[in-house]
């Protein structure tokens, strides 16, 4: 459950599921359904990972998952299972409240990774955890006030607006470090603007997590690249960047999507070919704890 002084918790809002093709871009077919299985719409089953990074009085949530503003059409779009558990309720069974966390750290804001930042009460949308500051990167929020035509399905303002509207909206541009060993760092690719974040317990001990540079296991290997992304050879050189140092420096992944294996080190087999060796996998209910 430690990485140094930090206990991390990950936390589950459900599974959902996305075309194949999509998700490994130039792959083949014949490769990918090898790691991951399609359903017979040929989508595969996606994780919402998100992590909670505590010390002392800090409570620091990592990604806020789907969120509960979506109508039963959308549900079904996306493969959603009705009776999964969600975020709220994966972080009560991990012992916490939602008044408990004090920061809240967008990797980006497509909809499957800052749905929870808001919820509805009282026929307005407020922000789902009173006591946070939500860290927002500031070109990110730039562009999902202005998205595109290839983009655009991806953005909902409501997920971020109320934010603003409340005063709890901390915005950074290249890094952010909400807590000391707790770092937003940009990593384009995937957007223009994407973060993943680094975490330094102490003693040696690191992870990082990889949001959509590195969305499973499965693309931990450089030339498997989601088709979604805006700009594939910058994901590449990102991977290229930071792979080898998660390898050698034996941290502790953290793989957003993965509805498997959520947690991962990397062991380079030989230069440049990394593999996911998984620490423990995903139980039911949703709610996982970080391995020693
Ligand atoms: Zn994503």
């Amino acid at each position: 459950m430690e990485l140094g002084d930090f206990t991390l918790t990950c936390v589950s809002d459900g599974v959902f599921r996305l075309d194949g093709g999509a998700m490994f871009g130039v792959v083949p077919r014949v490769l990918w359904e090898k790691e991951k299985p399609p359903d017979d719409r040929n989508r595969i089953r996606m994780g919402t990972n998100c992590l909670l990074v505590a010390r002392g009085d800090d409570l620091l949530l990592i990604d806020t998952g789907i969120g509960d503003k979506h109508d039963a059409k959308f549900q079904h779009n996306y493969g959603m299972d009705p009776g999964a558990v969600r975020l709220p309720e994966a972080i009560r069974r991990a012992g916490y409240e939602l008044g408990d966390v004090t920061h809240v750290v967008l990797s980006h804001l497509h909809f499957d990774h800052c749905g929870w930042n808001t919820r509805e009460q009282g026929g307005r949308l407020v922000p789902t955890f009173p006591q946070a500051r939500y860290w927002l990167q500031r070109g990110e929020v730039e562009h999902g006030r202005r998205p595109n035509e290839r983009d655009r399905a991806s953005y909902f303002p409501e997920n971020w607006e109320p934010l603003f509207e409340a005063g709890v909206a901390e915005l950074f541009a290249d890094e952010a470090e909400p807590i000391p060993g707790v770092k937003a760092v940009r990593a384009p690719g995937h957007n223009a603007d994407m973060c993943i974040v680094l975490i330094d317990g102490g003693g040696g001990e690191k992870g990082a997590f990889w949001a959509d540079l590195v969305p499973t296991t499965a693309h931990v290997p450089y030339p498997w690249i989601m088709g979604y992304d805006l700009y594939p050879l910058t994901t590449l050189e990102n991977k290229k960047k930071w792979l080898p140092q998660a390898a050698a420096e034996g941290w502790l992944g953290i793989f957003e999507h993965d509805a498997e294996t959520p947690f991962a080190r990397l062991v380079e087999e030989k230069p440049g070919r990394f593999r996911a060796m998984p620490e423990v996998p995903v139980p039911e209910n949703g709610l996982l704890a970080a391995p020693t």
